[in-house]
């Protein structure tokens, strides 16, 4: 049986080159196009397209590409946890923030993890597959339709390692920003990474207006070593070295992200030796209360010791701040939903 051809992953172009392949007029395309991004989950609801053209894209297409297993809304905030269940079964988080400038969504890029961080559920099992581009924007267009409001920024620091499904998350970016689609901003979308170098060199030359996120979280690569795999492939300074490449090529400040962990980074010598490093950089760091899970040993910081952090890096003249936690009521921690999920059902 050939496999149905997921709309949501196809750039105008591409569905353009279905519909004439279908024997319809090229402008079906645009209006075809137009119904996918606005969420539309059936064809029927599609009133400017034929009957029987409708009938066609239904024996060789699909518009909806996950359901919604499961919300837990914060009554705090406002931030809602989505876990959500892919045509293969698998399941995957996405987290939806409001903010007063509008709402966020912090979506998944693969199906678990393979980079082995050791403060993250997500990894715990390794990668199962990478997601389609379409299956990124699903998460989007599913959590849109269940709230009747836009979203207006993306982050992609859920579940995966953006760069290590490269290919499908730049088609995700070029599918999102279109005019016709969604239209949402470069300026308006963060790629958060743990650091794959040639990646970030390549992404660099592409001169997207994204901001680019680095999961840092150490000062130095002996204590990165011990809690980041691939700190071990590509250090700190080959890490800052493409930062320098992406700032000078796009004009962008980088966001670095520290979670503090309780004895391990938090001291006054890694706020000093991370200023050091961060000096000549156009940079912002994201300070992190750990989110702590149960799979590690790892605590969070105490929050004198998280002031005490950003007072150091604001007297070097760092841009700093510490990020405010949401959805402390609900569990928010990236990757646990899916892992108590997957738990559940092993245990039926
Ligand atoms: S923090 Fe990100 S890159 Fe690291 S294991 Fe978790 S999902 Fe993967």
């Amino acid at each position: 049986m050939t496999e149905l051809i997921d709309l949501r992953s196809k750039t105008l172009e591409e569905i353009e080159a279905i519909v004439i392949e279908l024997g319809e007029k090229k402008f079906r395309g645009k209006q075809l196009f137009n119904w996918v991004h606005k969420g539309t989950e059936k064809f029927n609801d599609m009133n400017n397209i034929p009957k029987n053209f409708k009938k066609k894209l239904e024996e060789v297409s699909i518009l909806k590409n996950m359901d919604i297993l499961e919300v837990l809304r914060s009554k705090i905030d406002g931030t809602r946890k989505y876990l959500m269940i892919l045509n293969d079964n698998n399941v995957i988080e996405s987290v939806l923030m409001k903010y007063k400038h509008g709402n966020t969504i912090c979506v998944s890029t693969q199906v678990g993890c393979k980079m082995g961080c050791g403060f993250c559920a997500s990894t715990v099992d390794g990668v199962v597959r990478n997601l389609r581009a379409g299956e990124i924007l699903g998460q989007v267009l599913a959590v849109q339709n269940d709230i009747g409001e836009r979203i207006s920024n993306v982050v992609l620091m859920g579940s995966g390692e953006p760069l290590d499904n490269y290919d499908e998350v730049l088609k995700f970016l070029s599918i999102i920003n279109h005019p016709l689609g969604l239209n949402i901003s470069m300026r308006n979308i963060t790629l958060s990474t743990c650091g794959i170098v040639p990646k970030i060199i390549d992404l660099a030359e592409k001169k997207l207006q994204i901001t680019l996120a680095i999961s840092l979280h150490a000062s130095n690569d002996e204590i990165r070593n011990k809690f980041m795999p691939i700190n071990k492939v590509y250090n700190i300074n080959e890490i800052l070295e493409a930062c320098k490449k992406y700032i000078k090529n796009t004009n962008r400040r980088i966001t670095f992200e520290y979670a503090l962990i309780k004895g391990v980074n938090d001291k006054t010598e890694h706020a000093l030796e991370l200023a050091k490093k961060l000096k000549d950089i156009l940079c912002h760091v994201n300070l992190i209360p750990l989110n702590e899970v149960n799979e590690s040993a790892f605590e969070t910081s105490k929050e004198s010791n998280i002031k005490e952090f950003k007072k150091i890096l604001d007297g070097e003249r760092i841009h700093v701040t510490v990020r405010r936690e949401l959805g402390s009521d609900i569990d928010a921690a990236c990757g646990q939903l899916r892992k108590n999920y997957l738990k559940r059902e092993h245990e039926q």
